[in-house]
């Protein structure tokens, strides 16, 4: 079928209308008519070909919510009509070690919602900023919260889980202090979620504008990370510290605020490297400096469940598909509060 999207023909143009084909359901597919899409900043880092290997035209978007409008024959955790998302994967190889143990992130084989490589033509996958996606079963999440929020769930589908998975894996939770650097559509999900578990939550922001809003996200405490002194009062004191930051920066200046064991997870992913940090900050503490790659489905469907639960969901500026471009200029400038959606009704507009 022919639907309505919005792509870049390369990495230099901006967003435009594009039609493009979505493959009739197969056995297991579960075709959904996309009601809103987050905008992510990987959106941009891939649409402009920022780290490489991008296939054109490329349409982006990964925080996918919507109807289910169509089944294949065999699928049988969904009905015509649920509510239900998408996040950054469709697919993996399905049978691998981590695929068996719900981590189908780290499949060699997984495939992204965009710039993937499968069989359906053109041969890449296509993401959400479209009027429709059909997925495999496996890949499909249930989305819990009333209906009226479901444009505000949208983000839960790549910062929630992105943010969520480290904050579990690192165990934050009662006792722990734990740090956000950056509030931007992740930071803000993780500042959100880590006060939900429990922890004690500082947030790092290089805004002073975000100084007060960050509180009411959550943060008991906020830092604008260009004070110096304000930093050196956190000095060997954090459990965990999680770092959305979209561009490279001075790892060192987070690395000396965690006390003992403690560890910061880099889930930003700028374009270029950042400068290495000093070996000693490590050593002296045996600090742990780690990665993390958004989430596995269960642990999605978990995180979707527990917001659900606790009322948590994204704090959005909604759009419309013609204002995407616009959208990425502010969004590279740190000027959203926190994360763009797109109404994909606007397409057909
Ligand atoms: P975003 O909304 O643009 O937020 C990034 C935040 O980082 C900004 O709001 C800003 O916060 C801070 N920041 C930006 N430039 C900075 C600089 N030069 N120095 C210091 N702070 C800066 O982006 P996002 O959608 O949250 O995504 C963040 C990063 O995570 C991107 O690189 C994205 O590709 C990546 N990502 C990774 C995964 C994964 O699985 N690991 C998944 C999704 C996204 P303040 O104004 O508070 O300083
Ligand atoms: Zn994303």
């Amino acid at each position: 079928m022919t639907i309505k999207a919005y792509g870049a023909q390369a990495g230099d143009q901006p967003l435009e209308p594009i039609a493009i084909n979505r493959r009739a359901p197969t056995a297991h597919d579960v075709q959904i008519d996309i009601a809103f899409c987050g905008v992510c900043h990987s959106d941009v880092h891939q649409v402009r070909s920022e780290w490489a290997g991008t296939l054109y035209p490329c349409v982006p978007g990964h925080e996918i919510v919507g109807r289910v409008s169509a089944l294949g024959a065999h699928v049988s955790k969904y009905e015509i009509g649920d509510l239900v998302g998408v996040g950054c994967m469709v697919d993996s190889c399905q049978h691998c070690d981590d695929c068996d143990e719900g981590l189908e992130n780290y499949c060699d084989e997984m495939v992204g919602t965009y710039n993937g490589l499968t069989e359906d033509a053109p041969g890449y996958t296509l993401g959400g900023y479209s009027q429709q996606i059909v997925v495999h079963e496996r890949f499909v999440l249930r989305i819990g919260h009333p209906e009226t929020q479901l444009a505000t769930v949208a983000p839960l589908l790549c910062a929630g889980i992105t943010t969520y998975s480290p904050l579990r894996h690192w165990q934050a939770g009662p006792g722990k202090k734990v740090g956000v650097v950056g509030i931007g559509g992740l930071g803000h999900m993780g500042i959100k979620l880590a006060h939900a578990m429990g922890a004690h939550v500082v947030a790092f922001t290089t805004s002073e504008s975000k100084r007060e809003e960050a509180k009411a996200l959550g943060a008991d405490e906020v830092v604008v990370s260009r004070n110096a002194d304000e930093m050196a009062a956190h000095a060997k004191s954090f459990d965990f510290i999680l770092n959305t930051v979209a561009a490279p920066h001075d790892l060192d200046a987070f690395l000396v605020l965690l006390k003992r064991d403690g560890t910061m997870t880099l889930i930003g992913a700028p374009a270029t490297p950042h400068p290495s940090p000093q070996v000693f900050n490590l050593i002296l503490k045996r600090r742990c400096l780690a990665g993390s790659l958004i989430g596995g489905i269960p642990e999605t469907q978990e995180m979707l469940d527990f917001c659900a639960e606790n009322g948590i969901v994204a704090d959005i500026e909604m759009i419309r598909i013609d204002e995407i471009n616009a959208a990425y200029e502010r969004m590279l400038k740190g000027d959203v509060k926190y994360r763009f959606v797109i109404d994909c009704a606007s397409l057909v507009a």
